[in-house]
């Protein structure tokens, strides 16, 4: 017998994450109910969702789409209500009508909803890491005190979560392993990286993502950003979590224990596993992914990280040894690198650089209360901004 019906927040429900989500809760119209979804600024997307799926609120991040949100509604004849900003997503994280709330948005606009989401107790299905790098201190706390349960929709952190002692406890792990596909450049050296294109780095070979991801994904940020993810969500210190090279992409990371076992979660390359893991566990639900056929994959392999081609990767130690805020800084930098690059403003072997740059200029100092961590968030962007600016090839 299925449970009682969830009443679900989509926070960017216009995105990857977001469109995998309403796949797997469309099949399963007796356990799930869309209540909210949000969307950046893409209003015609989101007014075919709330055709399909009737939500009670529709929020968009950008005010000035509210007109256009609320009279489509109307013309629709939908009894959707239309709210606007970022305070908006804020109310809805909390809003106890909701009962689960998926963090799919993208980058820091994550942080303040996904920490009131914790704050009030919810199950928070977190795809938004950004928001653990920024503030995994404060965002671990939240759900401590709030008695929310954060279920991780990253592949790796989902991986993880399973393979974990079931007790919560962490007696007898020695290792978290995190697998890196090591993306669309792998195995090529530093200096033939310099001309690579967004569009390269954006074709990932086994995973299709959102534009930030992809090309976190190609320059291993992606993977530091998950050490420090990892570190937080299961309390672990950053010299027992490892990444090793696994380019099939099929075991999505591994637990390894004090006698020897080793513990992996597989499956095919597909985000709506991680997903209907997250909404129905500790039940399993069907999310619409093909059973691993092991004799068609044949083989798997195995490579250490290659660190002077990708150096983002070291950073992630680097921050976490740093403490305080100096994850929040990385973060930053590394979302203005990201967008410059995407612009085509910065090559991509600026990004490594302008993150170590930054992390130079403004080496973090304690973390503090949210709003000091937004504060140091904002002061870092404009030392990256400056940075891209001096970098900029005219
Ligand atoms: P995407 O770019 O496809 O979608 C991003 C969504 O966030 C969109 O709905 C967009 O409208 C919304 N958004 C963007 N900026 C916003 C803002 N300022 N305020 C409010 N909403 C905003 O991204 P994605 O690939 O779905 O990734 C989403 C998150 O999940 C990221 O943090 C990413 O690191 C994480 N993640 C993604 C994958 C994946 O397979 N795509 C895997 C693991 C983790
Ligand atoms: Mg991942």
């Amino acid at each position: 017998m299925a449970s009682a019906l969830k009443t679900i927040a989509l926070f960017g429900a216009t995105g990857s994450i977001g469109g995998s989500t309403l796949d797997v809760v469309a099949r399963h119209p007796d356990r799930f109910r869309v209540g909210a979804l949000s969307a950046h600024t893409r209003v015609d997307e989101m007014l075919e969702l709330c055709a399909r799926f009737r939500p009670d609120v529709a929020v968009i991040a950008d005010p000035a789409r509210y007109p256009a949100l609320r009279d489509g509604l109307r013309e629709r004849g939908l009894a959707t209500c239309a709210l606007a900003g970022a305070d908006a997503l804020v109310d809805v994280a909390a809003d106890p009508a909701f009962d689960t709330v998926v963090a799919a948005l993208v980058g820091a606009a994550g942080v303040p909803s996904t920490i009131a989401a914790a704050r009030a107790g919810k199950r928070l299905l977190l795809a938004n890491k950004e928001s653990i790098v920024l503030a995994g201190d404060l965002l671990m706390q939240a759900a401590r005190e709030g008695g929310a349960a954060i279920l991780p929709v990253d592949s790796e952190h989902n991986a993880i979560f399973q393979c974990l002692p079931a007790d919560g406890g962490r007696a007898g792990v020695r290792r978290l392993l995190l697998t890196a596909s090591g993306g669309p450049f792998r195995g090529r050296s530093r200096d033939s990286l310099a001309g690579v294109t967004p569009e390269q780095a954006c074709a990932h070979p086994n995973w299709s993502m959102g534009p930030k991801i992809s090309v976190d994904s190609a320059t291993l940020m992606n993977k530091g950003l998950e050490v420090i993810e990892a570190h937080h969500l299961f309390a672990v210190a950053p010299g027992a979590i490892e990444v090793v090279v696994h380019p099939q992409s099929i075991v999505h990371s591994l637990v390894d224990y004090v006698d020897g076992s080793v513990l992996a979660q597989l499956g095919n390359p597909d985000m709506r596993t991680a997903i209907a893991c997250g909404l129905s566990w500790p039940e399993r639900i069907d999310a619409g992914v093909a059973p691993l056929d092991l004799p068609a994959l044949a083989r798997f392999d195995f490579t250490a990280p290659d660190h002077a081609a990708f150096p983002c990767l070291r950073l992630a130690w680097r921050v976490l040894d740093a403490g305080g805020a100096a994850p929040a800084v990385l973060n930053a930098a590394n979302e203005v690198a990201v967008s410059a690059f995407l612009q085509r403003r910065i090559a991509f072997l600026d990004i490594p650089a302008l993150i170590q740059a930054s992390l130079d200029a403004l080496p973090g100092g304690p973390a503090g209360s949210l709003d000091q961590l937004l504060a140091i968030d904002a002061a870092a962007r404009r030392v990256a901004a400056s940075l891209v600016a001096r970098m900029e090839t005219p």
